[in-house]
């Protein structure tokens, strides 16, 4: 089998201890698959961008050990790739111009459901425009290989935005874009991205693309079961002490690691983790706290 595998850090905040869990597990799953680990810088959004943290981002990894395959790839590079797959979906009318300001859409729809009022009445052409992808009254049903069957039926978000009315492409274009063009195989990514997935598998569909096999690890929780992230301060990845963090990652993980590993080097730390990777003994639960291991 070939297996191409990837981390996708955005860089929105600096990585911290769920990020490394995303790419210790992601890179785990590829090596010992005998597979490739790409990783790709998704600076989609200059706006929500912190200066600076991208360019550590490849030291960061390093540090721990997680060299990836080929050259890394920057989203910021490839919007020629996006825009055509856009033109694309317009041109097979999967998608349409909507100009709705997101406070006209507050007070006209429910839960934020868009009401796709601009397929029935096209913006004039002169608008700043964003361009929904359409999303069908359909169950999209797949088994991720942690966390099992999953369904969600599109209409619950209803039309979804591909590219911003502030003329930047949307994440969930770009991912599904990237991972085909790149051809992942295996997408192991935290579980914060569960339901986004459903929206992704129906873009493939769109586009006639194949859908990678799917697995969503339990996100990392702070004492107040708040996922570990930017916004709620998480901090950023301690790079002096490898061993330690990795080492704790592998016990979030379910892999049980030997006492012993405590005291090896980083390398030998990472072969034991290789040779030792089983994803099917993660339990299946969307988030636990840190502190659980
Ligand atoms: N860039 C996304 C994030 O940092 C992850 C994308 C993915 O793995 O699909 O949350
Ligand atoms: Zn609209």
């Amino acid at each position: 089998m070939s297996y191409i595998g990837r981390f996708a850090p955005s860089p929105t905040g600096p990585l911290h201890f769920g990020s490394l869990l995303a790419a210790l597990a992601s890179f785990l799953d590829a090596r010992a698959n005998q597979g490739q680990w790409l990783l790709r810088i998704e600076d989609l959004d200059p706006p929500r961008e912190q200066p600076g943290v991208k360019e550590e981002f490849p030291e960061i990894l390093e540090a721990f050990g997680l060299y990836w395959d080929d050259e890394l790839s920057l989203q910021s590079e490839r919007l020629d790739l996006y825009q055509n797959v856009l033109d694309q979906l317009q041109q097979q009318h999967h998608a349409y111009p909507c100009s709705c300001s997101r406070k006209q859409i507050m007070e006209r729809c429910e839960n934020m459901v868009y009401d796709r009022h601009c397929l029935y009445h096209p913006p004039a052409a002169d608008q700043n425009c964003a361009i929904r992808i359409k999303a069908e009254d359909s169950l999209i049903s797949f088994r991720d290989i942690i966390q099992g069957p999953h369904a969600y039926n599109l209409k619950q978000s209803g039309d979804f935005v591909a590219y911003r009315r502030d003329g930047l492409f949307a994440y969930q274009l770009a991912v599904v874009v990237d991972d085909y063009l790149q051809g992942i195989t295996h997408v192991v990514r935290g579980s914060d991205l569960l339901d986004e997935t459903a929206r992704q598998i129906h873009l493939q569909q769109l586009l006639g693309y194949p859908t990678p096999a799917y697995a969503h690890i339990p996100v990392a929780t702070n004492s107040e079961g708040q996922k570990l992230s930017k916004q709620t301060y998480a901090p950023a990845l301690d790079t002096t002490e490898p061993v330690k963090l990795l080492y704790q990652a592998l016990q979030f993980l379910d892999q049980q690691p030997p006492a012993g590993l405590l005291h090896a080097s980083r390398d030998e730390l990472l072969q034991w983790a290789i040779a030792h990777w089983n994803l099917r003994q993660i339990r299946n639960t969307p988030g636990k706290p840190l502190s659980e291991g």
